[in-house]
């Protein structure tokens, strides 16, 4: 099949797919304390939904696949899906990100089916303010689903990711790049974006990764280590040799221009942009029957709509129409 390319000329090779917009923690950053409906049972996409879809979009040269939420973990037998995407011809990288709760049971099952990738998200190693920001007691859980993710060689990298706001995560930083220093875990720092819930994003709380690297230097130097084109992520090395640390920038240093990625949300819309104001609806479709051919125009269409960019720090920016707990991060 043709390649999926956009109407900018940006090769599409990666898919986020949601496979729940639940969460068993309500992260301050992303959800509101209490409320957001789920989405009706019968509204989210089956396996075998998600795999014909996935298995398209693999043909067409999409050959990165990670499996997001909500937290996908809280996904009834999760393994399975794995398991079917894992077969898929075309799917080279498929990979997990994960709040890493439930991790000490599944990251066993995850492996055997085919998971070769992690991300798990963590923003603390301090009992309080772990609990303070995801506003729920779980660190020793998190820290003990990352040791068993370790104990399989299979599954590497593991990616810890520390969302970075403004007040808070100066104080954690030294904790986590030691994590980094000290663990085979590459940490990374992504800048906070206005997809939170309760809507109280604002530019001052973004935490630049410029500004933690220089907090980092202070201690220990580190040394740019080349990325992927398409990466989102700028790479680091501790001079010393001690390990890796990454800075994704959303905000700061955009790289909308070399993105090749689109999402899938649990509800069976694909997104072309984490601020997309349009969705484009495919549950229906395959709910009634429709064919390949079809599928494929109806993927090719709404990549050709692709945005150029995002608009977070241009006047009269509008946020996403939902937020990222449903979008899927
Ligand atoms: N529950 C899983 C987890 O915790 O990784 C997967 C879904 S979560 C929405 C995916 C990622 O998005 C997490 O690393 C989370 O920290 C990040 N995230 C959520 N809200 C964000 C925001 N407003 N800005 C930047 N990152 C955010």
């Amino acid at each position: 099949m043709e390649p999926l390319v956009d109407s900018w000329g940006r090769e599409i090779r990666s898919v986020r797919v949601s496979v729940t917009d639940k969460c068993n923690f309500r992260c301050r950053y992303c959800m509101p304390a209490e409320g957001l409906d789920w989405l009706p049972r019968n509204e989210v996409l089956s396996f075998e939904e998600i795999e014909r879809l996935v298995g398209l979009l693999a043909a067409m040269g999409v050959d990165e696949v990670r499996l997001t939420g909500g937290e996908p973990l809280v996904r009834r037998e999760l393994p399975v899906l794995i398991g079917k995407l894992a077969a898929l011809d075309g799917v080279r990288d498929l990979s997990l990100t994960t709040n890493g709760v439930l991790l000490d049971r599944l990251a066993a099952p995850l492996v055997a089916a085919g998971l070769r990738r992690i991300n798990v998200s963590l923003d603390s190693l301090s009992h309080v303010r772990f609990a303070e920001i995801t506003r729920r007691d779980a660190l020793d859980r998190v820290l003990g689903g990352l040791a068993e993710a370790e104990r399989y060689p299979e599954l590497r990298p593991i990616k810890v990711n520390c969302v970075a706001v403004r007040g808070f995560t100066e104080a954690e930083v030294p904790a986590l790049a030691e994590l980094a220093r000290r663990k085979p875990y590459v940490v990374r720092f992504i800048e906070f974006m206005p997809l939170d819930a309760d809507e109280a994003w604002r530019e001052d709380d973004v935490l630049s990764g410029g500004e933690i690297r220089a907090l980092i230097e202070e201690r220990w130097p580190l040394v740019e280590v080349p990325a992927k084109a398409s990466s989102t992520a700028r790479r680091f090395r501790f001079a010393d040799g001690a390990g890796e640390i990454g800075f994704v920038n959303p905000v700061s240093e955009p790289f909308c221009s070399a993105c090749d990625r689109i999402r899938l949300t649990a509800d069976g819309k694909l997104r072309t942009c984490l601020f997309s104001r349009r969705e484009w609806d495919l549950k229906e479709p395959l709910r009634a029957g429709a064919s390949d051919a079809e599928l494929e125009a109806l993927l090719r269409h709404a990549v050709a709509h692709k945005e150029l960019k995002h608009k977070i720090s241009e006047p009269g920016f509008v946020r996403a129409s939902r937020s990222m707990s449903q979008i899927g991060g």
